[in-house]
């Protein structure tokens, strides 16, 4: 009898997941776009390279390419080999954003990679170059939706999503800014909104000011929601429409990562979670490019947890492929 009602399950999921994901959806990653049904089990949120210099002194002389592909391709080779076939690169203009340096990996590994464009408020605002100062949230859009038209710096490489980054307690002006900027260059682009936030107070600060721009909130990835531990405010973000990023997992959180996962699931917004390690990285300026993470953790000790504790293979679907071939796939979301 069990297994019947699985059986039934299984084949509702399979139903459902044929008419949730429209077929001329797409994401665009450093080779261009991809239709988002052929996004597969994805990371959403990892690195390959950060410096944390700072605006004022990054220059991608700071590092050797061939010496980062070098140490940063077993670990995508590792994860293709686990089933992993797109990682999204979450590292920002100014803190090492290196679109090359990723489509040589996606081509030497064949994984597909995604970039971004934005800029990172977070960390106290050192990785804010001085013009978005002193420019409008209207030119800053224009620089990053000029990106998205012509490619990134002469690399004819485009991104796939905004990224931004506020520090934690109530938005300075600075983050208003790039909060602003972001929902601008939504509505020309459709690409989604994955803003690095932490705790729930700008979160929704920032869904203020999307709604004021006429943006919804499916339009927004609320990243590092784990820092956020009165669980109700993932709840209210899902179902108000925001994509719920649970990205720090490692060996050592998977307890709580599972009650997290299982609040969101008991209120029915399991298609809100998107789910990473934020791993990784080559870090210029130290030996040999430091010590670097790897991105196995999610599939060779969570997903077996989450399958032990009663989770079915297409609630994972839905949390590795849907979920995030859903929030990537460039699409305007307005209100
Ligand atoms: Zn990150």
């Amino acid at each position: 009898m069990k297994n019947l009602i699985r059986f039934f399950i299984l084949i509702f999921f399979i139903f459902f997941s044929g008419c949730s994901q429209k077929p001329d959806n797409t994401i665009m990653t450093v080779n261009g776009p991809v239709p988002a049904v052929k996004m597969g089990v994805s990371l959403t949120h990892e690195h390959i390279l950060v410096d944390f210099i700072g605006a004022d002194s990054i220059n991608e002389n700071r590092w050797d390419k061939l010496k980062v592909s070098e140490k940063a391709l077993p670990f995508l080779v590792e994860i293709r080999k686990l089933g992993c076939q797109t990682f999204v690169e979450c590292t920002p203009d100014y803190l090492g954003r290196d679109p090359l340096l990723l489509k040589s990996l996606s081509d030497a590994s064949g994984m597909q990679i995604i970039t971004n464009t934005g800029y990172y408020g977070a960390a106290g605002d050192k990785y804010i170059p001085k013009h978005a100062y002193l420019e409008s949230a209207e030119k800053l859009a224009s620089r990053w939706i000029d990106e998205w038209r012509n490619g990134i710096g002469g690399t004819g490489i485009r991104p796939g999503f905004i990224k931004v980054g506020v520090d934690a307690g109530s938005l300075s002006d600075i983050d208003k800014k790039l909060v602003e900027a972001a929902a601008l260059t939504h509505l020309e682009t459709g690409l989604i909104i994955a803003s690095h936030t932490g705790p729930a107070v700008p979160a929704f600060e920032e869904l203020e000011i999307l709604k004021e721009a006429g943006v919804a909130p499916e339009a927004f990835i609320w990243v590092h929601a784990q820092a956020e531990k009165d669980l109700s405010f993932h709840v209210k973000a899902a179902k108000m429409g925001a994509w719920i990023s649970l990205d720090g997992y490692s060996s050592d959180n998977t307890g709580e990562y599972v009650s997290m996962i299982k609040n969101l699931k008991d209120n029915g917004l399991l298609n809100k979670i998107l789910l990473s390690h934020d791993a990784g990285w080559y870090r210029p300026g130290e030996e040999n490019g430091g010590e670097y993470r790897g991105y196995t953790d999610q599939f060779e000790i969570l997903v077996p947890q989450l399958l032990k504790e009663g989770f079915l293979q297409p609630e994972i679907d839905q949390l590795l492929v849907k979920n995030p071939a859903a929030a990537f796939s460039v699409k305007v979301r307005k209100i």
